[in-house]
């Protein structure tokens, strides 16, 4: 059964990069309707530029290629997706111990959401990233308390994170630039939980399922 290596990460950073190229409208789309349009053209920018930055990097293990996508988003991404997945990824893989296991990898995950709730001071229901990162990181501790393998893991989280982002279609939002909107925010599909769906979904893909 596989374990979140230096190999494996890398192979998500890449995932990541080709799953934002290929949603890079819908997620401008998504951003369009309730932000300023951006959110997939910062995300395209940032992950093509984490995936430069992996090239000359030898490293010491798969926390060391996150913590350097976490920095290279910072420095890229001027949006307000940039620092927050930043911060995230830097804090992912400072956590992580290597190789990651289901259970070492979920609070990793869980450390990930800290930082973002630490910057970005959004509770669960505030429209936000936040809405699927927290039940990606409860399945992923569910499933790792259950004795599940890492596929089954990251696809328990995949899922959730993709629940997360369709519930929030309904929310006003609270954070963020859509929150200037009140009311017509609702209605809409949010573009971070939308790109947070993304990541954990390709997590999910390279792990195996
Ligand atoms: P900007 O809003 O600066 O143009 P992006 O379009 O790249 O940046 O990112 C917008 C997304 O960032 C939103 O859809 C939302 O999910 C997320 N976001 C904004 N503010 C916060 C916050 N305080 N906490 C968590 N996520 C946030
Ligand atoms: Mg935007
Ligand atoms: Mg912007």
């Amino acid at each position: 059964t596989p374990l979140f290596d230096t190999a494996l990460a890398e192979a998500w950073i890449r995932s990541i990069a080709a799953a934002v190229e290929k949603e890079q409208d819908r997620l401008t789309e998504l951003d369009s309707a309730i932000g300023d349009g951006d959110h997939g053209s910062n995300l395209r920018r940032g992950f093509d530029a984490a995936l430069a930055a992996l090239e000359g990097l030898q490293p010491t293990g798969p926390g060391a290629v996150l913590t350097r996508t976490g920095t290279t988003l910072i420095s890229k991404v001027g949006g307000a997706s940039g620092p927050l997945y930043g911060k995230a990824f830097r804090a992912l893989g400072a956590a992580l111990p290597e190789p990651a296991g289901p259970v070492a990898l979920a609070e990793a995950m869980a450390a990930g959401l800290d930082a973002v709730r630490i910057l970005g001071k959004a509770e669960p229901g505030d429209k936000t990233i936040v809405d699927a990162w927290t039940p990606a990181v409860a399945a992923l501790r569910a499933a790792a308390a259950a004795g599940a393998t890492l596929p089954e893991a990251a696809a328990a989280a995949a899922d959730a994170a993709e629940q997360g982002a369709r519930d929030t279609v309904p929310l006003r939002a609270r954070k963020g630039r859509a929150s200037y909107l009140g009311e017509r925010s609702t209605g809409h599909q949010d573009p971070g939980a939308t790109s947070t769906a993304l990541l954990f979904r390709t997590l999910a893909d390279v792990t195996g399922n």
